[in-house]
C-alpha cells in the first residue's frame, strides 16, 4: 500500500492559504497529519486533547470545518453516521470498508481509474474526479493468517 505522503504538512498548507494559525490549530493540524486511519472529529479531539488539554471539542469541530472548507483535508462518509477525515494526498486512492471491524483500507486500481474515464467519455464527459467506496466482509470468518 502506498503511503499517504502529503506534499507539504497541513501547517504549511494552512500558511500557504493565509490562515491564521493559533497554537490549538497547529496541534489539530499535526494530529490530522499524523493520522493514517481516517479519524472522526471525536477521535481527532481525543488525540489533540492528549497533547493540549485546553482544546475543546467545539474548537476541533470548527478547525476541522475550516480545514475542510480550505480544501486541505477531505471528509468521508463511510455509512457509519460519522464524518471521517484525512489530509488531501497527492496520490488519489479509493477505500474499502471492512464492515465487521470498521477498518478502512486504501487501494488504487489502474483498471478502475481507466474504466471510469472510459465511461465518462462514452457519455460525452471529461472525468474530473470520483469517489469510490467498497463495503465488504472478510472472505474468511474467523480471519486466517494471510501472507
Ligand atoms: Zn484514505
Amino acid at each position: 500500500m502506498e503511503e499517504n505522503t502529503p506534499i507539504q504538512t497541513l501547517e504549511e498548507a494552512c500558511a500557504a492559504k493565509g490562515m491564521r494559525m493559533t497554537e490549538q490549530r497547529r496541534v489539530i493540524a499535526r494530529v490530522l497529519d499524523a493520522a493514517t486511519d481516517h479519524p472522526d472529529v471525536e477521535e481527532v479531539y481525543r488525540r489533540a486533547f492528549a497533547i493540549d488539554a485546553r482544546i475543546s471539542i467545539s474548537t476541533v469541530y470548527r478547525t476541522v470545518k475550516l480545514f475542510e472548507d480550505a480544501g486541505i483535508i477531505e471528509r468521508h462518509d463511510f455509512r457509519d453516521g460519522r464524518s471521517r477525515y484525512e489530509t488531501v494526498s497527492e496520490e488519489h486512492h479509493d477505500h474499502l470498508i471492512d464492515l465487521r471491524s470498521g477498518e478502512v483500507i486504501e487501494f488504487r486500481s489502474e483498471e478502475i481509474e481507466a474504466l471510469q474515464e472510459m465511461i465518462a467519455k462514452r457519455l460525452g464527459f471529461r472525468l474530473v474526479g470520483h469517489r469510490l467506496e467498497l463495503y465488504a466482509l472478510p472472505l474468511t470468518d474467523p480471519p486466517k493468517e494471510t501472507h
